[in-house]
């Protein structure tokens, strides 16, 4: 059984934020759509908690669960949180997105806890662009891409999130670090959430010039239906996926996805912070499963593209 919602999309995906915390401080980060909160580390929700909500999720239907941040490895129980999802029956596929910079030393251990398969934020492969747009070292974060590949994961996929002015310029280098490394590179267009309009302004950059520059290179192309339609490119021994949100209205008419933010809020859409449902309090307060799964049904029903279109 899947939950469909009042636009017919059917509820397949669960990312969950276990943490606000993190390690760097992207110039670019959209914070999964959170607002910053003062007491944050206090409020967020234990291994048990997390696990319980993502039974409650798989047995409406969710078959796919990404955890996220924050930076999800800024938590050391992440171990535990990992192995307790990836044991749950009828759950297909479990994923992390990480900025990779601890992953060097902890890959196997997370591996081997159940994760199969990560997302690295590497939004350059030059030292300096990285730094200036992370804060952070650039050859920490490729040591975590080496570590991810050698611990097995498989795919890692390298989230570039693309920024006028800054990093357009990488995108070849970053297509050939990919091919080098066997990982699949994701270029994203910068969400307009978390960042000032000034911001968005001076450095969202239209994807439609890549996309234009890969259908002509790309020897085969494909669609990801239950992934916003978005589209792979296959190039010469490298993939390219392009996750191109914004004035694009296949995107929200193809959104699969529900979003539980770090102290247990359901968020139904990625830009909205109005609808939420709260599930972690009425866990706390000792609700059954059934009334939890109430209100999964009642967020679910809050899901509605953002983008229509006209
Ligand atoms: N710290 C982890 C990381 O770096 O992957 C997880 C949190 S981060 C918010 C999750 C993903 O969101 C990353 O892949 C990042 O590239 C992407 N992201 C962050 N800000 C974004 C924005 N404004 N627009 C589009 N994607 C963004």
């Amino acid at each position: 059984m899947n939950l469909t919602d009042n636009c017919g999309r059917p509820l397949l995906n669960l990312r969950i934020s276990i943490t606000q915390r993190c390690n760097n401080q992207c110039l670019f980060c959209h914070r999964e759509g959170e607002v910053k909160r003062a007491n944050a580390s206090a409020e967020q929700m234990t291994v048990k908690e997390i696990v319980h909500i993502a039974t409650i999720a798989v047995s409406l239907g969710i078959s796919r669960i990404k955890l996220t941040g924050g930076e999800p490895l800024m938590r050391k129980d992440l171990p535990e949180i990992i192995s307790g999802i990836a044991s749950i029956s009828g759950l297909k596929d479990l994923s992390l997105t990480t900025n990779g910079l601890l992953l060097d030393g902890i890959a196997k251990k997370l591996y081997d806890s159940g994760l199969k398969r990560v997302n690295i934020s590497l939004p350059s492969t030059n030292s300096e662009t990285y730094h200036k747009l992370t804060g952070g070292n650039l050859q920490k974060a490729l040591a975590g891409v080496k570590a991810a590949i050698e611990a097995g994961f498989c795919p890692v996929k390298l989230n570039m999130v693309i920024l006028q002015d800054v990093n357009v310029g990488d995108i070849p280098a970053m297509i050939d670090y990919a091919r080098q490394t066997g990982t699949i590179l994701q270029l994203i267009e910068l969400d307009p959430i978390n960042v000032t309009s000034n911001y968005y302004q001076t450095h969202h950059h239209s994807l439609d010039e890549q996309e234009q520059m890969l259908r002509e290179t790309a020897e085969a192309i494909e669609k990801r239906p239950f992934m916003h339609n978005r589209l792979i490119y296959y190039l010469s021994n490298v993939t390219v996926e392009v996750v191109h949100p914004i004035e694009n209205t296949d995107f929200c008419m193809h959104c699969t996805r529900m979003r539980v933010t770090s102290d247990g809020k359901l968020k139904p859409c990625l830009m909205r912070n109005d609808n939420l449902t709260d599930i972690l309090t009425p866990m706390r307060q000792g609700a059954s499963d059934e009334q939890l799964k109430q209100l999964f049904i009642k967020a679910n029903m809050l899901r509605e593209p953002y983008n229509r279109g006209k």
